[in-house]
């Protein structure tokens, strides 16, 4: 459990602001105190619990990321890869105006695809993926999106990550895709400790109530991603304050009036 005084530096370093040298260790001290192993465990009540919340306040999660189709859609994760999903957004209507399958991208060209998600880190790279991948499709999969792990991850510029998104958003499969805010959450909230996004995935698949698993994906992204920030976690809106094993965490009770109690 973090100390009194830590928790007080960091909730005056979050009204003042800015953050001072000595606050910016503290943070740093709590972050750290956050790798695999540091939290205590919690129970299967509680994981039942948090879930219920999160399905409570958000029925049907959806991803951010724009797409037609289930092609539209592999592309725009494979263009997601070390991207923001809204620099992917504003990338992508104007790619997929002129292009919604593999046989249209094909058609495109390498330099045009290019040319058209310049904006987005690593797109030469990208560019590739999304034409050897739209081949590979019409080659091997009569140009439709493979609904198999292992055939989607044999596609070029596509891993575990990639392909567990478009088995989960296209294909309904209850799988969870550990991107940066999941390692986070799994791993700050003391949830689904690992040292790597496997880790981290094998164990929410464990824990995750089967009820739950179909959203989880999105619940925990979104979470990470508009409440436990990397740098700044907003605690006092955490609806799962009261269960999150954090010893940084700077609330102690969630607003249990708006998700009701268990
Ligand atoms: S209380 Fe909520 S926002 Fe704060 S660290 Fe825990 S999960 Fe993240």
């Amino acid at each position: 459990m973090a100390s009194k005084t830590t928790q007080h530096r960091v909730r005056a370093a979050r009204k003042g602001g800015t953050v001072g040298p000595g606050i910016a260790k503290t943070r740093a001290k709590t972050v750290a105190e956050a790798a695999p192993g540091a939290t205590k465990p919690w129970t299967n009540a509680e994981v039942e619990e948090a879930f219920r919340r999160f399905a409570i306040a958000n029925p049907n999660p959806r991803g951010e990321l724009q797409y037609i189709n289930p092609f539209t859609l592999l592309v725009a994760v494979v263009l997601s890869a070390q991207a923001t999903d809204a620099g992917v957004n504003k990338a992508t209507p104007a790619l997929f105006k002129l292009a919604d399958s593999p046989e249209k991208m094909v058609k495109l060209g390498e330099p045009r695809v290019r040319s058209l998600i310049k904006t987005i880190g690593l797109y030469r790279t990208k560019a590739k993926n999304v034409i050897a991948l739209s081949r590979q499709l019409i080659a091997r999969h009569d140009g439709k999106v493979p609904d198999n792990r292992e055939a989607l991850e044999a596609l070029p510029g596509v891993g575990r990550k990639t392909a567990n998104v478009v088995l989960n958003v296209a294909f309904g499969e209850p799988v969870i895709a550990v991107d940066t805010h999941i390692f986070r959450v799994g791993n700050r909230t003391g949830m689904a400790p690992g040292k790597a996004p496997l880790e981290v995935e094998e164990k929410l698949m464990q824990v995750v109530p089967g009820k739950y698993l179909r959203h989880a994906h999105h619940w925990l992204i979104l979470h990470g991603r508009y409440v436990c920030l990397a740098r700044r976690p907003l605690c006092e809106t955490c609806i799962i304050a009261d269960l999150c094993k954090w010893p940084g965490k700077t609330a102690f009770a969630a607003p249990a009036a708006t998700y009701g109690s268990s």
